[in-house]
């Protein structure tokens, strides 16, 4: 990943970025990284973040923002080639009221349906690793 200046010892997706702690990495550039969501809403979902440690929106310089929302979009394409959900929802929460839990500026990837009675402040609930790690593989293998 090359420097690693922009990153803090005491946050968990820092730690992610260090290969400290396992993640299911889907893609990865030398600005940002993308990885599955271990609680997710539904099947798919994903984050991405940028190689920079800033807790929110308002703390993350501009130049990190256009990477940022570039992988988004190409992760967001493999998921939905992969998973063919009814839809996507991208979200991006700032502060505690928002239910942000980690703060380290991540946009979530979510696929949806217009039943599956997903809500804004939805419970962390772990998904199944084996389906996670298989559904990883297979976006990774649709990055374009
Ligand atoms: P937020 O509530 O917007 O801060 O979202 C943080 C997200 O990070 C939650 O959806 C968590 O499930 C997810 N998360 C926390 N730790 C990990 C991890 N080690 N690997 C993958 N996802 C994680
Ligand atoms: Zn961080």
């Amino acid at each position: 990943m090359g420097d690693d200046g922009h990153l803090i010892e005491d946050c968990i997706f820092c730690k992610i970025l260090r290969g400290e702690i396992p993640s299911f990495k889907v893609f990865e550039d030398d600005k940002t990284f993308a990885f599955m969501d271990i609680n997710p809403v539904n099947e798919g979902h994903a984050l991405v973040i940028p190689k920079f440690h800033a807790e929110n929106l308002y703390a993350t310089p501009d130049e990190w923002f256009g990477p940022t929302l570039s992988t988004v979009r190409r992760v967001a394409t493999a998921v939905n080639a992969v998973v063919q959900p009814e839809g996507i929802n991208l979200l991006q929460a700032n502060g505690p009221g928002a239910k942000q839990s980690v703060f380290h500026l991540h946009m979530h990837i979510i696929p949806r349906s217009a039943t599956d009675g997903a809500t804004m402040n939805w419970d962390l609930v772990p998904g199944d690793m084996d389906a996670i790690g298989e559904l990883a593989k297979k976006i990774t293998a649709a990055i374009e």
